[in-house]
């Protein structure tokens, strides 16, 4: 597996503790989320870094957003039902991986022990099978298994296009999640305010939470920016087939330091983008 480029500084301000040393940069991000302030401090080392490298950061900024704002909604009131264990969501819904993630779900998929690694690549294979007997939205995708173009209206259109296959998420067994801790970032983002029965069985009211920011979209330009591609995202089941098809984007490496600034400044802009939007 890859290395993990965060090292120490879990939410610590830039600068301060013992972490720096002349082998590492120390690379900083404030956020505003909710108008709770994050700060981040990551020890960058020397030295390249793949595309996949950078998803165990993103997991990290992730989790401490949506904290952040699963607690802001209790605090009013609201009702997160969402946690371990409850799956009715990961039914036939659309959910759409980075080039960085789709990278490094192959590489944690591959250190699994034996019998759990072939039970999800059979679970993928099933599942792709299925997809790529139908043709897809001409307007989306050009050959299946190609990452697409994450444009909203393409995205709606092969939403629709994937959600008739009535397919199950193939990593869900007895009726749980059985990548819970390596579950996309979508999948992470995914929350309602109200009651479970509405996933379970349409009774009820409950909303989908809006998150001030979304982290593929973050992983995605950056893999854009450095690949020189355009946005792309891979469908999750066909992730593993995808990564089998384009092995030279798994290999190409850039300097640690560039890599996590550049992602650090994404994420800082689509923060901030999104918090003068809510303002307005
Ligand atoms: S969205 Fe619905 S089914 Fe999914 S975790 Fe939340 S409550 Fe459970
Ligand atoms: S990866 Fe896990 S959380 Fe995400 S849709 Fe599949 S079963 Fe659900």
């Amino acid at each position: 597996m890859g290395e993990n480029l965060l090292t120490t500084g879990d939410g610590k301000p830039i600068g301060t503790g013992d972490a720096y040393n002349s082998d590492t940069d120390v690379i900083g991000l404030k956020l505003d989320i909710l108008g709770k302030e994050l700060n981040f401090c990551f020890d960058v080392g020397q030295g390249q870094a793949k595309l996949a490298d950078i998803v165990p950061l993103a997991r990290t900024i992730c989790t401490k957003i949506t904290k952040v704002v699963v607690e802001s909604i209790r605090s009013e009131g609201g009702r997160i039902p969402c946690c371990k264990g409850c799956a009715s969501c990961c039914g036939p819904y659309l959910v759409p991986l980075s080039i960085p993630e789709a990278l490094w779900l192959r590489e944690e998929i591959s250190a699994a022990p034996s019998d759990r690694r072939e039970s999800i690549f059979k679970a993928c294979l099933l599942a792709s099978r299925r997809i790529l007997s139908q043709k897809p939205p001409e307007s989306f995708i050009d050959k299946t298994t190609k990452a697409s173009h994450a444009d909203p209206v393409d995205f709606n259109l092969v939403s629709d296009w994937y959600s008739s296959f009535k397919l199950p998420c193939p990593f869900l067994y007895k009726s749980e999640c059985a990548i819970y801790e390596q579950r996309p970032l979508a999948c992470r983002e995914h929350f309602v305010n109200g009651s479970s029965e509405v996933c379970r069985s349409r009774q009820g009211i409950a909303e989908v939470v809006k998150m001030p920011l979304q982290l593929p979209n973050a992983l995605a330009q950056l893999a854009s920016e450095l690949e020189g591609t355009a946005p792309e995202a891979v469908i999750f089941p066909l992730a593993l087939l995808w990564c089998q098809e384009n092995p030279q984007r798994a290999e190409r490496t850039w300097p640690k330091a560039m890599m996590v600034k550049r992602f650090v400044e994404i994420v800082e802009t689509m923060a901030s983008k999104n918090s003068t939007a809510a303002v307005a």
